[in-house]
Formats: C-alpha cells, sequence, structure tokens
C-alpha cells in the first residue's frame, strides 16, 4: 500500500545526546508510547524507557505530577537516548520544571490550564528553548467544568447526539486554544483529539485534517487491555493512516507498554509507513486438512525469529494443497504435511525433511537467505515468487487416487 500523507507543518522533537525526531511535514510516522513507572523512580523508569526505545518507540512520555517527578528529569535524561516528552496536567509549574531540566516537548491539556497567564508563560519557555507542545483534547476531560451553564448546555446537546457533539465539542476546543498560541506567535505545535470510541476519533481527526495544518498526533485512549483495545486502535487508527492523517502515534493498553510500542510498529509496517527491520511471518489459518500441530509450531517459529535480523518474510503453511498459493511472495516458506515438510526459497523447492526436522532445516535456509541479502545476492521479496504447488494427487490417499484415474476436476479449497 503507498499511503498519500496528508501535508502538514513540521515539528522537530530532540537534541544531539538524544537523536532528532519530526512530526509532521515529509517526517515518517513517529511511534510513541508512555511510561508506566513513577517518574521518581529514576531506575525504573530509565529501564523502562530503554526497554521501550529498544523495542521501536521514537519517543517516549513521562509522567511529571509532583516535583519530585520533574526533579528526577535531568538524571533520567542523562542515561536514555531517545527524545522524552513530560505529560503536564493541571500544574503548569511541572511543564517550567520540566522544561528547565531538558524536557524535549512538553504535552499539554489547556483545558485543565485555565489561567491564560500561565500558559503564556510555558508558551514562552518553550519558544526559548525550541521546544514543541502538544495541545491534546481529550474526550474525558473536554466538557466544562467551571462554567455551570455552559457545561449543562454542552451536556444537552451530548444527550441529543453524543458522538456528533462530542466531535464539534472537541474540535472547537481545540480552535479555543489554538488562539491561544496564535496570539503569542507559536505554531510549534502538535494536535491530538482522543476519545474511546473509534468513531468519534474517526469523525475528530477527520474535522481536523481539514481544519488545521499542524500535525496530528492520533491515538484511541483508555482502549483497556490489548485484547480489546488492540481492535479500538486499529480499527480508527489504521483508518486514518490508510487516508494519510497522522504524524505521530500512541497506541494506549493497560499493559506494559512495550505492547503498545510492538503494536504501533506492526500497524506502521503493514501501512508500509515504516520499514520493516525483523522478519514477517505468515501463516495459514490451519482447517480440516491440517496434518501437523501448526500452532505449536508457530510459537518455536516465532521464537526463532527473534534471532535473525534481516526483514524476510517466513510463511508456514498447514499442507501442500493450498499452502503455495497462499504463500505466494514469501521468501522462505515451508508446507508440512504427511509427516513431513517442503521448503521453498523464493519459489524453488530446496528440501523436502521429515516433521522434527522442519524447524531446523526451515532456519537453515532462512538464516542463509537473510546472509545472501547482506551480501547483495538476493533480493526481499521478490516479486517474481511463483511457488509450484507440489502434486496433491502424489502426495495424498485413495479418494484423491480416484479422482486422479477417473480425470475427475479437483475441488477448489480456500485456507
Ligand atoms: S488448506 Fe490452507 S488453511 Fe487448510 S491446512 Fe492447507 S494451507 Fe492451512
Amino acid at each position: 500500500m503507498s499511503v498519500v500523507r496528508r501535508k502538514t507543518r513540521k515539528v522537530m522533537i530532540g537534541d544531539r545526546q538524544h537523536g532528532f525526531v519530526g512530526i509532521g511535514g515529509d517526517a515518517p510516522v513517529a511511534l510513541q508510547t508512555m511510561t508506566s513507572t513513577y517518574t521518581y523512580d529514576i531506575d525504573a523508569t530509565v529501564k523502562q524507557i530503554n526497554a521501550l526505545h529498544h523495542a521501536g518507540a521514537d519517543l517516549v512520555r513521562v509522567a511529571v505530577p509532583d516535583k519530585k517527578d520533574t526533579l528526577a528529569l535531568k538524571e533520567i535524561l542523562n542515561q536514555v537516548r531517545v527524545p522524552l516528552i513530560a505529560d503536564v496536567h493541571f500544574h503548569f509549574e511541572r511543564a517550567l520544571e520540566s522544561i528547565e531540566a531538558g524536557i524535549h516537548k512538553i504535552r499539554l491539556n489547556p483545558g485543565n490550564l485555565k489561567d491564560r497567564p500561565k500558559v503564556e508563560k510555558v508558551i514562552a519557555a518553550c519558544r526559548e528553548r525550541g521546544i514543541p507542545i502538544r495541545v491534546g483534547a481529550n474526550e474525558g476531560g473536554i466538557v466544562e467544568r467551571g462554567n455551570k451553564a455552559q457545561r449543562a448546555e454542552e451536556q444537552a446537546a451530548l444527550e441529543q447526539d453524543y458522538q456528533g457533539m462530542m466531535t464539534s465539542i472537541m474540535v472547537e476546543k481545540l480552535e479555543e486554544y489554538l488562539r491561544i498560541f496564535a496570539d503569542n506567535d507559536f505554531y510549534d505545535v502538535v494536535l491530538s483529539a482522543k476519545s474511546v470510541d473509534p468513531e468519534i476519533v474517526l469523525a475528530a481527526y477527520r474535522e481536523c485534517s481539514k481544519k488545521f495544518d499542524f500535525p496530528l498526533h492520533l491515538g484511541v485512549t483508555h482502549a483497556g487491555p490489548p485484547e480489546t483495545g488492540r481492535i479500538r486502535s486499529v480499527v480508527a487508527l489504521g483508518a486514518l493512516l490508510a487516508d494519510g492523517i497522522g504524524d505521530t502515534i500512541r497506541i494506549s493498553y493497560a499493559a506494559d507498554p512495550v505492547y503498545e510500542v510492538e503494536d504501533g510498529k506492526e500497524m506502521l509496517q503493514v501501512l508500509g509507513l515504516r520499514l520493516r527491520s525483523e522478519p514477517e511471518l505468515i501463516a495459514c489459518p490451519t482447517c480440516g486438512r491440517i496434518e501437523i500441530d501448526l500452532i505449536a509450531m508457530m510459537a518455536e517459529v516465532r521464537r526463532r525469529m527473534g534471532e535473525i535480523d534481516v526483514p524476510v518474510k517466513i510463511a508456514v503453511m498447514g499442507c501442500v494443497v493450498n499452502g503455495p498459493g497462499e504463500a505466494e511472495g514469501s521468501d522462505v516458506a515451508v508446507f508440512a504435511g504427511k509427516h513431513k515438510g517442503v521448503i521453498y526459497v523464493q519459489g524453488e523447492q530446496v528440501a523436502t525433511v521429515k516433521e522434527d526436522e522442519i524447524l531446523d532445516a526451515l532456519f537453515a535456509e532462512v538464516r542463509k537467505f537473510a546472509d545472501k541479502v547482506k551480501r547483495g545476492e538476493a533480493k526481499l521479496k521478490n516479486a517474481k515468487v511463483n511457488i509450484k504447488p507440489p502434486d496433491p494427487i502424489g502426495e495424498l490417499g485413495s479418494g484423491w487416487d480416484k479422482i486422479k484415474k477417473e480425470g475427475l476436476s479437483l475441488p477448489v479449497m480456500r485456507g
């Protein structure tokens, strides 16, 4: 898939020590996540930031609810090599302290910072240091709380058409916040409009992409554990990214944030928005023709894939009948069945091995192929790959012999 990205302004985040990451403009979609440690716990936070960076995060955000958190930032920044973002709610002092400590970006919810002069102080400090600000309008904190009449009005409107009105309120609030930034001549801004409801996320970001040329930070907030949150996130973020909307993403799970990074990375890779750096696995869904324990084999394949540092496309298919067609385009494939496995490398049959030798033989070929790629002797995902299925009639039992003998046409089987 080739996604045509929406044109936006560009902001730069980082410094020499932590590297620079662009958001918007011609920069690739940046992947970010947030730590789940107490930021004042320096060792735990550094450990998690480094793990998230290693997993593929381009940017990491940390919460700074208290002064003890911002006091820890300097040492944390000393020990990590990825740009950091401070997440600020309610207390503008935390933003100023984070900027002083050397943070690379501020996430601000001006809805929580009602005092305009305080927001302007943060803007001035960010301008002085060249630090961008994300302005976020989250569904959870968007309805007016201070002004009773306005709150009643907004709630009544939401009762009529929750999704439509919520979208409008979020976009209107962003416009309102942006006026403060424009009045201060500050445009190093990233916008977000998050909700737990994928339909609101879709509508809000589509509207934002029409109205503003600021880069957009996509996210479905409070999505839940990966098992349920994954679908919400993929539905909303995948659709927006495929339409070219979105310049940085954060998947939010109630789990170890490394899952957020893994899923975000996979989403960007399958959309062609990020180059794949590790092997890709395709596998048949299994069906009544399966003749090996493919599910168990898959776990071992995934484990061994961690040792390969070239994005080889590996296919593991449960039979020799439909498997080849389904594995078309893979670099190294195995078709298992009848207690044996037939291994192909870019369409060429290279080995037939016994069932208990499949994994070793498969990975011997994967390693050999990866080395060839590294030496420039083979090309990944060679478009000409065309795997010829082994003769199923020769491979299979008596019912097939009858079909063969009587010249009947083969049934069409789909995986
Ligand atoms: S027909 Fe397809 S799904 Fe069924 S075992 Fe063969 S490859 Fe797997």
